[in-house]
């Protein structure tokens, strides 16, 4: 089965939203194992929107509609879709009755407009909406189906989860159970390159790799009868990837690195802190994300000029004056600055040029040293990204937590920590 997402709306079209409905719609289309070959963005215009439908339900076996399900003259998608299937609209009286109960919950009072959401075309399975008033439907014609969402995406989502997904689900023949691995330290294309074997002989499960700001995940995805059959699938294939990739794979399903980091660091009691310069505070603020960090968080610091760098962290004018603030030896300096500082077992620095001034040949924008102290044990890194001041910034935070987690966990391993 394929469908096509055509997303109805004029605003669309203007550039004044972005089509995220397409966006999740597609990726909970992929998950269940239907493949979408095309997305429409089209206006609310019915000339028009009629002929939407009409190429979509040529080269689609479903089409999803968002959006003009609303009270309003502009909003037309139901009405075309009913010409264009040969239904006619009829009185939903449970959707009349949602309709009205929202509008007593919110202590507004219902206008007539808003009891043409209730009309449904014939035959069709209703979606009754729950976080707001138009009812969405699918109406089965012909061996094709139209299924029809309202646009605001806290309702088409909240939909498209309670009633969309089991809808589909009985047009799927097995069930579908799929995992996920979060990979940080290798790019897109060299993660492709390691799996390539593996990518090349995939049929079921099957694996998409998605690459993510500073970060790719890959999606194994099994079909099965049950799930545990589809589960028992997915196991060797996630083993061998695993074995593939060692310890460039942080976490699982919706881990975030910093979830991982901090997990780690309070499972084993390591105290950290952090001395930033050119993150400025991001770092810090990425490990607050987790929450419970406060058993093993203890400070961070901005440093950002050189008197700062001296009088907080003590670093030694002479390694600034020799070496310079953006320097493998100032990185190492700091973060031990910061551990003794701080009291901490472990001690994080960053120090870079995030431009888009202050770069030079030798030291150019983009060029990022970490340092990590643990335990006494000093380490650096040096990091050549590309970018804005923000994205580098960004990168930086990511690519220094991976590398100070890679460091953690082998010290962890050796026994010596
Ligand atoms: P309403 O009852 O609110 O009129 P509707 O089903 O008629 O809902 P639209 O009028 O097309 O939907 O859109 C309502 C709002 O939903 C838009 O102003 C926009 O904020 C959001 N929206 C619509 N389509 C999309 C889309 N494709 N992606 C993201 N947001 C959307
Ligand atoms: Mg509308």
């Amino acid at each position: 089965m394929n469908a096509e997402i055509l997303a109805v709306g004029t605003e669309l079209l203007l550039g004044n939203i972005v089509n995220t409905n397409a966006q999740y719609i597609a990726k909970r289309l992929a998950d269940i194992g239907i493949d979408v070959y095309f997305q429409s963005v089209v206006g609310d215009n019915s000339g028009r929107l009629y002929k939407a439908f009409e190429l979509a339900l040529q080269r689609a076996d479903i089409v999803i509609t968002t959006g003009g399900l609303g009270p309003t003259q502009d909003d037309l998608t139901k009405e075309i879709a009913a010409e264009i299937s040969g239904k006619k609209l009829l009185l939903d009286d449970k959707a009349l009755r949602m309709i009205e109960e929202y509008f007593s919950r919110m202590g507004r009072t219902m206008t007539e407009n808003n009891k043409k959401q209730a009309y449904i075309p014939e035959a069709s399975k209703v979606f009754y909406n729950y976080r707001g008033t138009a009812p969405g439907c699918a109406i089965e014609m012909g061996g094709k189906i139209i299924i029809l969402l309202p646009g605001p995406p806290r309702e088409m989502e909240e939909m498209f989860e309670r009633s969309v997904i089991p809808y589909l689900s009985q047009f799927q023949e097995g069930v579908l159970a799929s995992k996920i691995l979060r990979v940080c330290g290798v790019g897109e294309s060299k993660v492709e390159e390691l799996l390539a074997d593996l990518l090349d002989s995939q049929t079921n499960p099957t694996i998409a790799l998605y690459a993510k700001f500073g970060e790719v995940s890959i999606r194994i995805t099994a079909k099965a009868e049950t799930e545990e059959k589809a589960k028992d699938l997915i196991c060797p294939v996630e083993n061998e990837i695993r074995k593939i990739l060692g310890n460039h794979i942080y976490g699982e399903g919706d881990q975030n690195l910093e979830d991982v980091f901090g997990e780690l660091l309070i499972k084993h009691k390591k105290s950290i802190a952090v001395a930033e310069s050119c993150t400025g505070g991001l770092l810090a603020g990425r490990l607050i994300n987790y929450p419970g960090i406060s058993a093993v968080f203890k400070e961070g610091v901005v440093a950002y000029s050189n008197e700062a760098k001296i009088r907080r962290l003590g670093v030694s004018e002479a390694t600034l004056s020799q070496y310079g603030a953006v320097s493998k030896e100032t990185a190492l300096e700091m973060a031990k600055g910061i551990c003794i500082k701080a009291g901490t077992s472990i001690g994080i620095s960053t120090t870079g040029i995030a431009g888009p001034g202050g770069g030079s040949i030798e030291k150019p924008v983009g060029l990022v040293y970490a340092g990590l102290c643990i335990d006494g044990e000093l380490y650096s890194v040096k990091f050549n990204f590309t970018g804005k001041r923000q994205e580098i910034r960004e990168r930086t935070v990511i690519s220094v937590l991976d590398w100070a987690r890679k460091i953690l966990i082998e010290k962890l391993n050796s026994g010596k920590f």
